[in-house]
């Protein structure tokens, strides 16, 4: 994951462009997701695709021609979706492009402007502020115009044609946290994944450019939206932070709850927050007139480490611990997802006698059950058709796997049903 991270860094990526389709080109050869572009100037919802963005370079170079901001060293130097530009002007017109972090003076911001065509420069503040007055040669070599907006879809098929949606968002230029690492957790994940031997859904990936890309997604799936049960977005996942999830708009949707419980039992640090309207595509997946059950799954959110959007969320940021922590969690909830059912007790009257079935120690008398033989006495007590196995793990305790496990070995005895 840390290498698929260092390898996509350096490209600078936009809602649209070659940066864009660079990068799913590159996860292309990781996983066999489809590359789909939508032409600009189509109708998506209340939106419209934006002209494709290319930019080849851009500088600021002072009177001798030495370049003292920099496209070439960092896709951060460019405002991203930047108008062309090639102009001599003074420093004093050119500072109302330039942005700086003055709190942060050696960092470059990230800063976008997508839908308000204006050009601009993002620096570390120490740079600006020891610029000469005088005049400077101001280039932004881009372009604007008529083209597509790519994003990236893989698709796993499962036994049935219900879908889990994991979305992360591929439109940011150098910073490695935010996103990157959803990218490369989502691209391990969707691995995982297709090695198993079976699955109970059919799992969707997307890799697209933030809010107009899921715009542009629902807006052209009429027909899969509602097979979507459960789904997760996934950003700022390979930060040192604990895990915050944020929960659908729903708030109690199963995969709130299979995030939640899979947290529960990871011994990791974490904290559940309920909806807001703001945050990544959730926003989109959960406006009013979808209300999908999907909720964001994050270690720092947005906003609330200091490195966010600037050139500090950089490879250093990202640990690859932590992205294996994530990967591991992400794997937790899909074995709830996928193994949550309801069963019924066929020999509901007492307790079926497990020892003589092989399913319980010959010794009695131990002041505490071992897991599995207190989560047979679970699921068989709570197998009455209104529990499911995840209500079931969440009354007694225990982790999911367990109760799952008991499960299958009492259904192999015939001591339970599944119901549909
Ligand atoms: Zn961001």
């Amino acid at each position: 994951m840390k290498a698929l991270i260092t390898d996509l860094y350096p490209i600078c990526r936009s809602i649209t462009g070659e940066g864009l389709r660079e990068t799913l080109r590159r996860l292309q050869r990781l996983v066999p997701l489809d590359i789909r572009e939508v032409a600009s100037g189509t109708q998506v919802l209340d939106w419209t695709v934006p002209k494709e963005w290319s930019i080849r370079d851009a500088y600021v170079a002072d009177a001798t021609g030495k370049r003292v901001i920099d496209f070439k060293k960092s896709s951060l130097h460019v405002l991203n979706y930047s108008a062309p530009i090639r102009k001599r002007m003074p420093l004093a017109d050119l500072r109302d492009h330039l942005h700086t972090l003055p709190d942060h003076p050696d960092w470059v911001p990230y800063r976008t402007s997508y839908y308000k065509e204006t050009w601009g420069f993002c620096a570390a503040h120490r740079v600006v502020e020891a610029l000469p007055a005088g005049d400077y040669d101001v280039v932004i070599d881009s372009t604007l115009a008529p083209g597509a907006l790519s994003y990236g879809e893989l698709v796993i098929p499962g036994s049935t044609t219900d879908e889990v949606l994991i979305s992360c968002h591929a439109c940011h230029p150098s910073l490695a946290n935010d996103n990157l690492s959803g990218i490369a957790v989502a691209v391990a994940l969707a691995d995982v994944l297709a090695a198993l031997p079976k699955r109970r859904f059919t799992y969707r990936f997307l890799f697209i450019p933030g809010t107009i890309g899921s715009i542009t997604w629902l807006a052209t799936h009429p027909d899969t939206i509602p097979r979507i049960r459960h789904g997760l977005v996934l950003s700022c996942v390979g930060d040192g932070g604990g895990f915050t999830y944020k929960r659908s708009r729903r708030g109690n949707a199963p995969v709130d709850r299979a995030v939640a419980h899979a947290l529960r039992h990871s011994r990791a640090a974490h904290t559940l927050r309920d909806f807001v309207p703001y945050g990544y595509d959730e926003r989109q997946y959960c406006s009013p007139g979808f209300d999908l059950p999907v909720g964001c799954f994050m270690r720092t959110p947005n906003g609330e480490y200091p490195e966010y959007h600037t050139s500090a969320d950089n490879l250093d940021l990202v640990r690859p611990a932590a992205l294996e922590e994530s990967l591991g969690v992400l794997r937790a909830i899909v074995a709830v997802l996928e193994g949550d059912g309801r069963y019924r007790n066929t020999s509901p009257k007492g307790e079926p006698q497990l020892g003589r079935r092989g399913l319980y120690g010959s010794t009695g008398g131990a002041a505490h059950l071992p897991g599995f033989e207190f989560a047979l006495l679970w699921v068989l007590n709570f197998s009455d058709g209104a529990h499911s196995l995840l209500d079931i793990a969440e009354r007694a305790g225990l982790p999911f796997a367990t109760i799952r496990g008991a499960a299958d070995a009492l259904e192999a005895q015939g001591l339970l049903e599944a119901l549909p």
